[in-house]
């Protein structure tokens, strides 16, 4: 099937798992039939009202949905030009958007009848959101972990563990996120039929891209209703960080077919173009397969999946959502990079004018934001998907601005 660019909201929730030439399922055989059983199940929720009423009530009650949509009044008269407004996800329960596909597929699982599930995690954050909603619906949760993310990431870890879950630490290959899907996929292989493999954002095999983007939704859907009530406009830009690509998915799919909202994904830059450096597969990447989805991919000259890097662990991954990738090459969404530095800046200048902390992931839709803000006319609205709060980010930015100020102290004596 070829995709157009009209009508691509429709395309993407019927897709079959073909996104243009991206997506699809390619995975061992003995996945197959789990994956099978998870597509039926998602086409038949998608139009189920039971399921989606129960599904917009927990994200009211246990996750404290609407989010805020929040004029960022001093910023936009500090900067000058357009106004900016913030999406404020990380009001969710646990912290960030990723509660919102969690809840979706936790939901599923329990329909399908499944009582047990398991996860990968490489910061720990899609562990913690999974791990919580588990304990609330009442089902067993395992969480995979590279060892070293697992010694790393300790607060999260306990966290996953005192909500009930089984945290287990893969000490396989480099024993850190790629190595941990594969622990969760033999898992799968070896209890098909009473556990649900819970996936983190919009990438992976058919149905979880679509999928994922389906249960993130709802953030575009609610800034569709806030900027019209509060501005009596759509948004003209709207601009999210992509790791994997749900929070991005979330906010941008409802406007798919508004041709006049401009949709921004902002890659992580990281220190620089060099490989190992930065984490932009859609600028830097090529197409390819990799754990059982074609898109684009960092990888080395001989096709092996290269070292990333970002100052935030959310967006420091090899892949990307094979509905971006379409995306990105139909030229509906513009992708751009944010680099380390910048989104730093960007947190502590949010944090100045307005009072909000950003995760560091958000903070790179931010440091573009402020960009291309100053840009254009000031009646333009311009919102940012704050994808979740910086709490969790604690020691990366006190370590990085304590040596800021000391670097700054140092000048000051010698001059
Ligand atoms: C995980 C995470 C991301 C990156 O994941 P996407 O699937 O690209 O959204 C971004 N922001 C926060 C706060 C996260 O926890």
């Amino acid at each position: 099937m070829t995709l157009t660019q009209t009508n691509l909201k429709e395309q993407i929730l019927v897709s079959n798992g073909f996104f243009g030439p991206y997506g699809g399922c390619y995975v061992p055989e003995v996945l197959l039939p789990g994956l099978m059983e998870i597509a039926a199940a998602f086409e038949d929720v998608k139009t189920d009202e039971a399921f989606l009423a129960g599904f917009h009530q927990t994200l009211r009650e246990f996750s404290g949905r609407p989010t805020p949509f929040t004029p960022l009044s001093r910023l936009t008269a500090h900067l000058g030009g357009a106004r900016l407004f913030l999406k404020n996800e990380g009001l969710n329960h646990t912290g960030a958007h990723k509660i919102n596909h969690c809840i979706g597929q936790a939901m599923l699982a329990k329909q399908l009848g499944k009582r047990r599930v398991i996860a990968e995690t490489g910061a720990g954050q899609h562990g913690y959101a999974t791990a919580a909603v588990c304990a609330r619906l009442g089902l067993d949760c395992t969480v995979y972990m590279g060892r070293k993310d697992y010694e790393r990431q300790r607060p999260n870890v306990y966290w996953m563990e005192l909500l009930g879950a089984r945290v287990v630490a893969v000490e396989d290959g480099s024993q850190t996120l790629n190595d941990a899907v594969i622990a969760a996929f033999k898992d799968w292989v070896e209890h098909p039929s009473d556990t649900y493999y819970l996936l983190g954002s919009a990438v992976g095999p058919h149905p979880y891209p679509a999928m994922n983007t389906f249960f993130q939704k709802i953030v575009g859907e609610e800034i569709r209703r806030q900027s019209i009530s509060q501005n009596g406009r759509l948004p003209d830009v709207c601009v999210a960080c992509v790791g994997g690509g749900s929070n991005a998915m979330g906010m941008f799919f409802d406007f798919l077919d508004e041709a006049t909202v401009r949709l921004i994904g902002v890659e992580a830059g990281g220190r620089g173009v060099k490989p190992g450096d930065h984490a932009a597969k859609l600028l830097h990447g090529h197409a390819g397969i990799f754990e059982g989805y074609h898109s684009y991919f960092l990888q080395d000259g001989d096709g092996n999946i290269a070292a990333t890097h970002s100052v935030s662990a959310g967006l420091d991954y090899c892949g990307v959502s094979p509905v971006l990738a379409w995306l990105a090459d139909t030229g509906r969404v513009e992708f751009t990079v944010a680099s380390d530095a910048e989104a730093l800046d960007a947190v502590q200048l949010l944090a100045r004018m307005e009072g909000i902390i950003p995760a560091l992931e958000s903070a790179h839709a931010f440091a573009h934001a402020f960009k291309i803000a100053t840009e254009l006319p000031p009646e333009a609205v311009v919102a940012v998907n704050a994808s979740g709060r910086g709490e969790k980010d604690l020691f990366i930015t006190m370590r990085h601005f304590q040596e800021e100020s000391l670097r700054k102290y140092a000048v000051n004596l010698l001059q």
